[in-house]
């Protein structure tokens, strides 16, 4: 059953950083990104953002270049695999310590 041309009203809601909790603990894997390769770093416009528009936890910004809250980046490696760059490689998390 479609939803086209049904008048109920319904709630939406949208994913927020922290909404899973402080899940940055989970990470094995920390995603960096490369500015050098990301489209809107290198070309300085606001492009692409395929890595702001499926990170599950909405923690990548929509800005030039965009960053991580490793706070709540749990690191699944969705950004990693959407990036049509390659900009971003998933980094072992015992490399930072
Ligand atoms: S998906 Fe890749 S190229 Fe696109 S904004 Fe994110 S890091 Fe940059
Ligand atoms: S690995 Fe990427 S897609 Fe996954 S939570 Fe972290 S920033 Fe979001």
């Amino acid at each position: 059953m479609g939803t086209r041309g049904c008048n109920q009203i319904a709630s939406l809601s949208e994913p927020g950083p922290g909404d899973g909790g402080r899940t940055g603990s989970w990470r094995v894997l920390r995603p960096v990104i490369d500015t050098s390769t990301c489209i809107p770093a290198k070309k300085g416009i606001m492009a692409c953002f395929f890595c702001w528009l499926y990170c599950p936890d909405a923690v990548i910004t929509r800005t030039i270049p965009p960053t991580i809250d490793y706070e709540y980046c749990k690191g699944c490696g969705i950004c990693a695999e959407e990036c049509p760059a390659g900009a971003i490689k998933m980094v072992k998390e015992s490399t930072f310590v």
